[in-house]
């Protein structure tokens, strides 16, 4: 055992903690989770659980497949919200110590490598939306929002405003500091942002985040949603990021002098995000719901292209961090508040990297408002639409060996396959709106 992992022990002792959670994880970003005793815990680290890796293939299971869950120990906190109980991220391997394919963390530290060859790190800060809607959920009214205010509302003694208290406190108990929380567009809308961190902390961060704000939720008699367009009037749930890349100490996207100090290595990596956006989509927004969000607008991208002030492009360089240097950076505007944020990372920062490699030219910046331009304005442009549904954006993943090798072939097939599904029983369906629009009048 490492020093680490006897500080975990003896911090469990000292804090008499009597379940250790163990999370990991699957495809499709759901967290699982497995407790322990925490007399189990040396053997934990040393040799790690067994677990049924099938879990982690999201809702097809396939085969029953022997796995082993390690604890990783520089992810011990104690959970705030349950008595005596801590929790560790985990690496998942196969009984002979590989690393799983499936492993979700495995996938974006493969992708942390891969740039980590070239001398760069790769650091994200996430503005993470979600809705509150008054507990319990009754199928037959519809969700109903904590409150009816609007963004950047101050609502005093408002039910948003006392659970994001609550919320940042305990997320701060855990670790994870938060930047900014505001009311954000719909009712009951909110927005936490973190501040950031390297990909793979963030992704865990991000995990932690949703089940914290679920919790809280729970105390105000509330329910938290991250699902990407819950109500078809109002915004949906976005989870832009703003990413950067390092070498050393230094920024790699700060040119100081460059047009909006973005440098070349910048200028490419927006290149290679907004080149393969269209096939990473399926991955940043890989739900049926996520594309009611991209095409139902509420300030979400849903053409290809980059702007300094534009809300809806879908990268953007923010204008308040011209002048501070290293905080140098560009949002990523597509990715929804659903995604698995490991792969969601590891697809970006490969896109990214990829424009970088292969010296990609960034093309101009577009209108103030491409959504106003006609069809035929943006062809001649060049920008192209984001896919229009998962189907569309699983057929365009399904030719892409950028997504091929991130995911690795077995991840991606299961993807493609599970998608499909997803895609196939959504499309059996006989909707509302079918029926209000044609069963009286056909
Ligand atoms: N909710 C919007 C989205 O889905 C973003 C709104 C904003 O932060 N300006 O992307
Ligand atoms: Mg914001
Ligand atoms: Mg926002
Ligand atoms: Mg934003």
């Amino acid at each position: 055992m490492n020093r680490q992992q006897e500080y975990v022990l003896r911090t469990i002792e000292e804090r008499d903690i009597r379940f250790v959670r163990l999370w990991f994880t699957d495809i499709l970003g759901t967290l699982k989770s497995v407790a322990v005793a925490p007399a189990e815990l040396e053997q934990a680290f040393t040799e790690g659980i067994g677990i049924d890796g099938s879990v982690i293939e999201g809702f097809t299971r396939v085969y029953e497949a022997d796995m082993v869950v390690q604890p990783d120990a520089d992810t011990f906190q104690v959970l705030p919200w349950r008595e005596r109980t801590a929790r560790m991220f985990c690496d998942i391997h196969m009984p002979d110590g590989t690393p799983a394919p499936t492993d979700s963390r495995h996938i974006l530290r493969r992708a942390l490598d891969a740039a980590g060859q070239e001398g760069f790190t790769f650091y994200t800060h996430p503005e993470i939306e979600f809705y509150l809607f008054k507990e319990p959920y009754e199928p037959a009214v519809g969700p109903v929002p904590v409150d009816q205010a609007g963004y950047f509302d101050h609502v005093a003694r408002g039910d948003g405003h006392d659970f994001r208290r609550g919320a940042i406190e305990m997320l701060e108990q855990m670790g994870i500091s938060v930047e900014f929380s505001h009311h954000e567009g719909g009712p009951g809308q909110q927005e936490i942002d973190l501040r950031y961190a390297d990909a793979l902390s963030m992704a865990d961060n991000i995990m932690t985040f949703r089940t914290v704000v679920r919790e809280v939720a729970l105390h105000e008699k509330a329910f938290a949603t991250f699902m990407p367009k819950p109500l078809a009037l109002h915004p949906g749930s976005g989870m832009h990021t703003h990413v950067s890349l390092f070498e050393g100490d230094a920024n790699a996207f700060y040119e100081p002098g460059a047009s909006y100090e973005l440098s070349t290595t910048g200028r490419r990596f927006m290149a290679g995000v907004l080149a393969h956006s269209r096939e990473i989509c399926a991955v940043t927004n890989q739900w049926v719901n996520s594309y009611k969000r991209l095409w139902g607008g509420g300030e979400a991208p849903a053409y290809v292209c980059w702007g300094h002030n534009n809300r809806s492009a879908l990268a953007r360089v923010p204008m308040y961090s011209i002048g501070k240097g290293h905080s140098r950076r560009i949002e990523v505007r597509s990715i929804d508040a659903a995604c698995n944020p490991y792969l969601t990372y590891a697809v970006i920062l490969a896109s990214g990297l990829r424009g970088i490699k292969e010296g990609y030219d960034l093309p101009p910046e577009a209108e103030d408002d491409v959504w106003a331009l006609t069809d035929g304005e943006r062809r001649a442009l060049g920008i192209d639409p984001l896919p229009q549904s998962l189907g569309e954006a699983v057929a365009v993943m399904e030719d892409s060996d950028l997504v091929a090798e991130v995911l690795g072939e077995q991840v991606f097939d299961f993807y493609l396959r599970n998608k499909w599904q997803e895609w196939g029983e959504y499309r059996s369906q006989v909707t509302r709106f079918e029926l209000d629009r044609y069963l009286l009048h056909l």
